[in-house]
């Protein structure tokens, strides 16, 4: 049986935009030329209509789009109010990017740490950090918290928001990987006080380029982002204050609309590619993801972990099978990083320590039944030949 697996030549990709591109083929290709024919290929009508309609889907009052899901994160950080030289407290085990925009608007990181389980921020490491900063007087000068949804999974928004609240912060979601994915039968996106959203093209909402939007319920939040977003013109060639230049541009946003649609659909194709590997991968080797409760994840990423994870690794590459690790270093020991950051009074043990352990499988709606079979073959197999 194996053998004959082995004959198919498996080639099965981590993520695949192409597939996706593909299913939507040829709705993709009429949207694109249409904005060809419509004279119009900055902040126009496409954007203008996606804009309304990510903002329904989310269940907020508005959505921006806006260049990138970094440049989203700026815009959010900066519209709710925080400024050079403020602290953001956020998480290390995240995509660079996260930490990224909170330096790029001047401010400064504060890392807590996760919770092994979850994977996301620990409310009580959350806690525990900002009774630290609050006797050391510093704490007037955090200003907020990025709470991040890694892999689509949302974080525990009851109590980290509960806290947040009592000392006086703002809330940021960075829902990059979480779009479409539920709290409480809330989207992610309007469970705080302004969210991030990333449309590169691996993502869950993916376009054919950079892409981006902020949500938020707040109508001078928004307002404040549309105006960063260009030069802070409210009326052309007009600044009334400082801005910038991250606008989402009309082929994106037409290529948005033709895939927002799908979108729930397409996530619970991953969520049963998800129930297939918790349901096959019962070895003591293999620990899989459990979201918190209440949730209902995107799936943007299968994390597993196991303390072998190097050998694992090399058994599904050698089997074709396209794993990667979201992420290999966390970002307080990156090279830009180390040394000069700051972080919890405890340190960050859970974060450094999975980073060693974890293993992204394959997940993306095209991948077919045979291929997910595949993989968790590959699995097992590689877990009866663990001696010990
Ligand atoms: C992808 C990602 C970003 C950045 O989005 P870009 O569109 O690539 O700028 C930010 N945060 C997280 C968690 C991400 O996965």
């Amino acid at each position: 049986m194996f053998k004959k697996t082995a004959k198919h030549k498996a080639r099965i990709f981590a993520s695949q935009p192409y597939e996706n591109y593909k299913t939507h083929r040829r709705a993709i290709r009429q949207a694109i030329q249409s904005v060809l024919e419509n004279e119009q290929y900055i902040l126009g009508p496409e954007v203008d209509a996606f804009e309304r309609e990510f903002a329904a889907f989310i269940g907020v009052k508005y959505a921006l789009g806006v260049a990138s899901g970094t440049d989203a994160l700026c815009l959010a950080l900066r519209a709710c109010g925080v400024e050079r030289g403020d602290r953001v407290i956020t998480v290390s085990h995240t995509a660079v990017a996260t930490v990224a925009a909170i330096e790029l608007v001047g401010a400064v990181p504060l890392f807590v740490d996760i919770n092994p389980v979850t994977y996301n921020m620990d409310p009580g490491d959350l806690e525990r950090t900002l009774k630290t900063y609050a006797s050391s007087k510093s704490v007037a000068r955090v200003k907020a918290v990025m709470i991040v949804h890694l892999y689509g999974q949302p974080a525990e928004m009851d109590r980290l928001v509960v806290i947040a609240r009592k000392y006086g912060l703002k809330v940021v979601e960075d829902c990059a990987q979480a779009a479409g994915a539920l709290f409480n039968g809330r989207r992610a996106g309007s469970l705080g006080d302004i969210a991030a959203f990333s449309f590169y093209p691996t993502k869950n909402l993916g376009a054919l380029g950079d892409g981006g939007a902020v949500t938020t319920k707040n109508k001078q939040f928004a307002e404040k982002v549309r105006l960063l977003r260009e030069y802070g013109w409210k009326k052309r060639y007009i600044s009334s204050i400082p801005g910038m230049n991250s606008r989402l541009d009309e082929l994106q946003a037409a290529i948005l609309r033709v895939k927002l649609p799908f979108l729930d659909r397409e996530n619970t194709r991953r969520g049963q590619i998800a129930n297939y590997y918790t349901n096959h991968l019962k070895d003591v080797l293999i620990k899989v993801p459990i979201p918190a409760s209440g949730t209902r994840p995107s799936y943007h990423q299968f994390v597993i972990q196991t303390y072998k994870r190097d050998s694992l690794r090399k058994h599904l590459q050698a089997a074709g099978i396209g794993v990667s690790i979201h992420y290999p270093a966390p970002v307080h020991l990156q090279p830009a990083y180390r040394g000069r950051v700051r972080m919890s009074p405890k340190g960050l043990p859970n974060t450094e320590s999975i980073s060693k352990r974890i293993l992204s499988l394959p997940i993306f709606p095209e991948l077919t039944a045979r291929e997910i079979r595949f993989v968790a073959q590959k699995i097992l197999a590689w877990c009866a030949n663990q001696a010990d």
